[in-house]
């Protein structure tokens, strides 16, 4: 009985060990550390720092990969299009008009929005501990779990075969 109490990882990640998702993912949007909102995500412009300069919280464990561009095209397109479509409809731009204002607005959304995408999926990985953001006592009470999952699996077979 000595460890019941917490009998899913993810209740502890997000309850007990204050790992709030929203605000991790707030600041990381806000370009800060989704740890204590006050030191700087990046480094450059897509390049997270290697830790956060306010409380030292290792920020290398991010694998945020193509999921930024992803969330990106998927917000900026349905933006542009949609307001492209409305545009035309209602005042029938002619298409160099069309171009002129799309493109440029398409680069300028883009460029704006994937460090905000790559900085809030960045807090969602470290409030979920992914990746090896998660190294708290949760951890060590994980291994021994799945080390006797594995014991009783290896010990079935004997105790249902005895012969
Ligand atoms: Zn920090």
């Amino acid at each position: 009985m000595e460890t019941a109490a917490t009998p899913n990882g993810h209740g502890t990640a997000l309850e007990d060990d204050r790992r709030r998702l929203w605000s991790a993912m707030g600041r990381g949007a806000l370009h800060r550390c989704p740890a204590c909102g006050r030191g700087a995500l990046f480094r450059a412009y897509l390049k997270p720092a290697e830790a956060c300069a306010a409380c030292g919280e290792a920020l290398f464990h991010q694998r945020a990969d193509d999921a930024p561009p992803y969330v990106t095209i998927f917000v900026v397109g349905h933006l542009i299009v949609a307001a492209a479509v409305g545009v035309d409809l209602a005042y029938a731009w002619p298409l160099w008009l069309h171009a002129a204002v799309w493109a440029p607005l398409t680069v300028a959304l883009s460029l704006g929005l994937l460090p905000v995408a790559k900085g809030a999926l960045i807090g969602l990985q470290w409030a979920l501990r992914m990746h090896g953001f998660g190294h708290g006592p949760e951890e060590a009470e994980v291994r021994p779990a799945v080390a006797r999952v594995g014991a009783a699996a290896e010990a079935r077979p004997t105790a249902r075969h005895p012969f």
